[in-house]
């Protein structure tokens, strides 16, 4: 019989599956649960690699669903402690910098399923057991419930349900509109936090140094995330240039007048 499609031929527009997938999955469960987080050493990494990938091979790779991923998020589960959650929206490297100085803080990457499937790509295929290294869905393919879309959303929910007490979330405050309702963060994160448990979000509206400060705590796009969050029956607080996340900036750019005065 002939293949259904010639060999290299690409049949979506993404890229395709990180070449290497299974080790890298395997490696990074392990680094995680043996290193960064050792009181996670008695997680089964062999397993976890096995259900993440039985979560997209031989399936269509436009009809990913949240129960695809439940034996992964199950067997990945973890508890991250009361007023540690960090969520973040267009400001990924510098969230990601603060938390790795301040290790009791957890954004969804420093968790062992974000740690593991942070800046990777997968799909599968119904017609065949294997992995598409050639390409993948994504939604110009008209293919929103693609596998990586689906698992990001997925975990977000749950990494949103599971936060308690006083969150946080860095966000950039020089782009037009710091909150984007369309965002992880403004359609699945927000709107997934338990008010009997979350008493409060902080925002942290931060300014690129040397860039336009064009939106801010006092800017609308601001005023309609504090409207979503005590709508909600949660408390609303936001600080422009938050000072410990300013340090940060300012290391890139001591000598820049915001760093040398008044930060
Ligand atoms: P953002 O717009 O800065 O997006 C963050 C990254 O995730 C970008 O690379 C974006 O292309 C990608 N992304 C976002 N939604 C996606 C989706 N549905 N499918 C595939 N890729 C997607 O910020 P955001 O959208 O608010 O997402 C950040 C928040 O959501 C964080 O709080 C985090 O907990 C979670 N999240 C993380 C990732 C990740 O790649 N590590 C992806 C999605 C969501």
């Amino acid at each position: 019989m002939w293949p259904r499609s010639p060999p290299n031929h690409k049949e979506w527009q993404g890229s395709g599956t990180t070449a290497h997938f299974g080790d890298i999955v395997l490696g990074r469960c392990y680094t995680y649960t043996q290193i960064v987080r050792p009181e996670l050493r008695d997680k089964d990494c062999q397993k976890i690699q096995e259900a993440f990938l039985k979560s997209f091979l031989s399936k269509d790779p436009c009809d990913a669903t949240e129960q695809d991923y439940q034996p992964l998020i199950e067997l990945a589960n973890q508890t991250i402690p009361c007023n540690k959650t960090v969520f973040w929206s267009k400001t990924k490297e510098l969230a990601h910098q603060y938390t790795r100085v301040q290790q009791a803080l957890f954004t969804l990457e420093n968790t062992l399923l974000g740690y593991i499937a942070d800046d990777l790509s997968w799909c599968g295929d119904s017609g065949s057991s294997e992995i598409n290294y050639q390409s993948c869905p994504t939604r110009r393919d008209n293919c929103s419930s693609n596998p990586v879309s689906v698992f990001w959303n997925t975990v977000s929910k749950r990494f949103a349900e599971d936060a308690c007490g006083v969150v946080h979330v860095v966000l950039n405050g020089s782009l037009n509109e710091a909150f984007d309702r369309r965002s992880t963060f403004g359609r699945v994160e927000i709107h997934n936090l338990h008010p009997k448990k979350v008493r409060t979000l902080q925002a942290w509206v931060m300014h690129d140094i040397g860039g336009v400060r064009s939106d801010s705590c006092s800017s609308s796009s601001i005023r309609d995330l504090k409207s979503i969050i005590s709508e909600r029956n949660i408390t609303f607080t936001c600080q422009n240039n938050y000072r410990p996340v300013r340090f940060l900036q300012c290391v890139k750019n001591p000598e820049h007048p915001s760093c040398t005065s008044g930060i």
